[in-house]
């Protein structure tokens, strides 16, 4: 996390990869066309990096644990959806061998499900009880098979699962009920999961931890959004949270080094086609067609643009006060309250080069 402490960009930008099938979708930003006002400080989600688009759900779950289908089964659902890769990420428990008294090796069949076009990653979801609350972590990639032990200090965990290549974030805090503070004590933890899809489908606003995330760039922290589906059920509950991250090709190992690096965005509808700050600190931005374009930051500190009654934007540009804020985010909202979500930025006070 070092490499972006300073400037954090949890940004999220989505493709409208649906109809783009296994191709991945091409890079058109401007900002990546040799636009010279960029701030290229400010890294809102892999926008300015070379690459494809390729559109991943980073949360679900199988027969082995809790979910409905075969891991089989379940991978196809996604492939079949025009998705290029998804993560496997079935609790623990699932592993447990109830005669042996001890875990399975944690292995999936990966060399039935992949493909040149579609990948899928290994992964866990960790879940572990402090002080009556529960918490939920996801693993994804290398060192995802490095156990949660009882009592293990949480943020050498996480930090044990980053150095050994992983990316691993906190699931669903909202529909925990975990505390703020809870997350905030937590002193390494690269991302969170601002949306999950399953349980906003379930529980409404309970799949839906934004507020987590802005506290945590609210005190400097240099924390990555992503959303997911969670989904135990795919094809009803799949197809509603997802990433899209810039990387060089289809491999796990582009694909997890995006993630760490934070080139990439998050979404539950809308997709972002470009975001950055110019050198004057305006925030442009372009992205599907949509309600409302706004930047994010602490109390009072948000600059909207909103389409008329009936009509509906792709682009804005939004003044910026960076004197008044620590941290900004852009958040694109359609109709029905879908959103695509940029990485945060926290404030660089140098002046640009
Ligand atoms: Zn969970
Ligand atoms: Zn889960």
């Amino acid at each position: 996390m070092k490499a972006i402490s300073r400037w954090l960009l949890l940004g999220l930008m989505f493709l409208g990869s649906f109809a783009s099938g296994s191709k991945a979708a091409e890079d058109k930003s401007p900002a990546a066309d040799g636009n010279d006002a960029v701030d290229t400080r400010y890294n809102f989600g892999g926008f300015r990096e070379p690459g494809n688009w390729y559109k991943g759900n980073l949360h679900l779950h199988s027969t082995i644990s809790d979910g409905n289908l075969a891991p089989l089964a379940t991978v196809e659902v996604y492939r079949r959806s025009g998705y290029h890769f998804t993560a496997l990420t079935d609790h623990i428990g699932g592993f447990w061998d109830e005669e042996k008294k001890k875990y399975k090796p944690l292995v999936y069949p990966l060399e039935q499900m992949n493909t040149p076009d579609f990948l899928v990653l290994p992964a866990i979801e960790y879940d572990t009880n402090r002080n009556g609350e529960v918490l939920h972590f996801v693993v994804v990639g290398p060192g995802y098979d490095l156990r949660l032990e009882e009592g293990q200090d949480l943020s050498k965990a996480m930090k044990k699962w980053w150095d050994n290549g992983a990316f691993a974030f906190m699931a669903h805090p909202h529909w925990s009920l975990d505390g703020t503070d809870t997350l905030e004590a937590i002193s390494f933890l690269p991302a969170v999961e601002v949306f999950n899809y399953a349980t906003s489908i379930e529980e409404g606003i309970r799949g839906n931890s934004q507020m987590y995330w802005d506290r945590l760039l609210m005190k400097n922290r240099a924390v990555l959004g992503v959303a997911t589906d969670d989904s135990h059920r795919p094809g009803q509950d799949s197809g509603g949270g997802w990433v899209m991250v810039k990387a060089n090709a289809l491999t796990a190992e582009n694909i997890i080094t995006a993630l760490r690096k934070g080139q990439f965005y998050f979404s539950s509808g809308p997709s972002l086609e470009n975001v950055y700050s110019d050198r004057e600190g305006g925030l442009h931005v372009q992205c599907s067609p949509v309600k409302f374009i706004r930047a994010l930051s602490t109390v009072g500190r948000v600059a909207q643009a909103a389409a008329p009654q009936g009509e509906t934007l792709k682009k804005a540009v939004l003044k910026w006060d960076w004197s008044k804020s620590s941290f900004v985010r852009i958040e694109c909202v359609d109709e029905i309250g879908r959103t695509a979500w940029s990485q945060g930025v926290l404030r660089i006070d140098e002046k640009p080069r």
